[in-house]
């Protein structure tokens, strides 16, 4: 039934654990496998445990158990699309060289959907590229000159809540390692399994989960702050890029209150607030589900009201409720979901580096490689642009469906 009402086809499977299988036992590649903030709230309910456990070990483990040579944390890459796009929203607030409000690009699903369904939002998408996006090109460059690798032989696997990024990183744009180093056919990411694919091919070895003893992430790019970690639920990317956004306008580091933004939690479906940084009042939204966007939207138009930034995630909860995350029938969906963003939550709450701009690995990759927020190698390498594919609604044989709702 998913896979008949969604136009970016983001909530079918298509199984890619067997070329990752391929990869790994081909003694000429390198497999890198970057772990999404999602996964590690709901992969352990594929072995029994109760919704929300927090799996961050366990799960890096598993990857190592199963052959993977460097294991990665996309938290990285989602602290650095925090940092380039809460630069982007300074920029256009102080040279207003695009339009407000901002809208955040970081879900494939949304992004399709702005540019099917309502592309005169397009140049309001941030520029800046998925976590997903940023990894895959941060992975063949930075990380591949410091660990004295190859890039040809890598082969960036991602895990992921999303069965769109399977759609994402087949975009033509998502090839900046293969300009970098000059070499045609490289992609950034070469293949995406997603929670449940995990858990089936983990089961298929016969691995037992139980006795799994905590792995930690690989370094250069395994670290990553509490702002990384709330990525995986709606309104998560918000606070996280709020908390940034304030350090970098008012020089001083975001006040306890953006460091839990009540009125930003919770799971309506749109939650509003007014957010205060030095003399500017931010009006920002936060929106899941894609007919709560198509809703906000008009709303937006019709009222006239302003805003400077909006999140917008595909999904019920946001990644939590990625269509490749465990589903189980006879528990109650919402309850599952909530008990997923707790646990990020929580995470958070519990580490000390809550701020994606201060997290060190990211200050070393602006050192060392990027230069500064929206330097022109970032630009290039982190950065990308959308295209008005409205026609389809046109084109009788690729028609996407015209009523999007997501029944998961
Ligand atoms: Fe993917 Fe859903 Fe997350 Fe969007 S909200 S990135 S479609 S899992």
């Amino acid at each position: 039934q998913c896979a008949n009402v969604c136009p970016v086809d983001s909530i079918t499977e298509r199984d890619e654990s067997a070329q990752v299988k391929k990869a790994i036992a081909d003694p000429e590649k390198i497999v890198v496998v970057s772990t999404s903030p999602a996964v590690r709230a709901a992969l352990g309910e594929e072995f029994g445990m109760e919704p929300g456990a927090f799996v961050e070990g366990k799960m890096v483990a598993l990857l190592r158990a199963l052959g993977a040579d460097y294991v990665l944390d996309t938290n990285f890459a989602a602290d650095l699309t925090i940092v380039e796009e809460a630069s982007e929203l300074i920029r256009r607030i102080t040279e207003k060289d695009r339009p407000l409000p901002q809208f955040t690009s970081c879900c494939p699903g949304w992004v399709h959907f702005a540019e099917i369904y309502a592309p005169e939002m397009l140049p309001h998408l941030s520029s800046a590229k998925s976590p997903i996006g940023m990894q895959g090109a941060t992975v063949k460059t930075y990380f591949a000159q410091k660990m004295g690798l190859d890039p040809k032989q890598i082969v960036h696997v991602t895990l992921t809540p999303c069965t769109a990024k399977k759609f994402e990183i087949r975009r033509e744009e998502m090839h900046a390692a293969a300009d970098y180093h000059g070499v045609e056919g490289m992609r950034d990411t070469d293949q995406v399994i997603t929670t449940r694919e995990l858990a089936r091919w983990a089961k298929s070895e016969g691995i037992d989960w139980n006795a799994l003893e905590d792995s930690a992430y690989d370094s250069l790019m395994g670290k990553a702050s509490g702002a990384g970690v709330i990525f995986g639920n709606t309104g998560g990317v918000m606070e996280a890029a709020l908390r940034t956004a304030y350090e970098y306008l008012t020089g001083q580091a975001a006040p306890r209150e953006l460091l839990h933004l009540s009125p930003l939690r919770g799971y309506e479906g749109v939650r509003e607030a007014q957010v205060q940084i030095g003399d500017l009042t931010l009006q920002v939204a936060v929106v899941y589900g894609t007919a709560n966007a198509r809703s906000f939207l008009r709303q937006m138009k019709e009222s006239g009201k302003q805003y400077h930034f909006v999140e917008v995630m595909a999904c019920p909860g946001g990644c939590i409720g990625g269509g490749g995350q465990p589903k189980d029938l006879r528990k109650n969906a919402d309850e599952i979901r909530k008990s997923r963003i707790a646990a990020l939550y929580r995470r958070d709450e519990a580490m000390t580096l809550r701020t994606s701009h201060e997290n060190p690995e990211i200050l070393e990759v602006y050192k060392t490689f990027y230069g500064k927020p929206l330097s022109e190698l970032a630009e290039k390498m982190l950065h990308t642009t959308y295209q008005d594919r409205s026609e389809l609604l046109h084109r009788k044989e690729e028609k996407p469906v015209k009523k999007w709702r997501c029944t998961i």
